[in-house]
């Protein structure tokens, strides 16, 4: 069987909610080791050199469905970026990121196969992530603490801060009173 080729081109997707006055960002919990939590995203996948916009959003919303369920509407692109990042694919280099700020239809029915657990999370609890998978990098997290409760995949808190992408997502979409 022949290795999928890389293409280069990444797309994330932050989906907001309100819950009890407080926005709420959607995550999912990785299928593969380490089985940390991670935002929607992933190739684009669209096999040409220079994809347009439409095509990216469509790859937003595509990956987002299917993991989810979720159906994305009013995607507002809120950041952009090559990254040099390896990911395992033939030909992996780099990466063109854009990630997408959004709010979703219908109703969660999670993918079994791309998805082991999905769950919202608020700003402070997504910090709390990001500290603990800082402190997992610095050797002070064991494995088995790790699996019980794992924190957020590396790249969102290293290449990428998902903390500014909540905060721009929240000024997009800002709660009502
Ligand atoms: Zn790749």
């Amino acid at each position: 069987m022949s290795k999928t080729v890389c293409d280069h081109t990444s797309v994330g997707i932050i989906v907001t909610r309100e819950e009890a006055l407080r926005s709420q960002i959607l995550l999912i919990k990785s299928t593969k080791p380490p089985y940390e939590w991670t935002l929607p995203s992933g190739h684009a996948d669209l096999v040409k050199l220079n994809p347009t916009e439409k095509e990216f959003k469509s790859a937003a919303r595509r990956e987002l469905k299917e993991k989810t369920g979720l159906r994305a509407i009013q995607l507002y692109m809120i950041h952009q970026e090559r990254t040099v990042r390896f990911c395992g694919r033939v030909n992996d280099n780099y990466h063109v990121w854009r990630i997408y700020a959004s709010v979703y239809l219908g109703k969660i029915d999670r993918n079994k196969e791309k998805a082991q657990d999905i769950a919202w999370f608020t700003r402070a609890e997504l910090e709390e992530h990001v500290w603990f998978t800082a402190r997992y990098q610095e050797g002070e997290v064991s494995e088995e603490e790790w699996l019980e409760n794992p924190g957020l995949e590396p790249i969102w808190c290293n290449e990428l801060d998902i903390l500014k992408l909540f905060d721009d997502a929240e000024k997009i979409f800002p709660l009502r009173p």
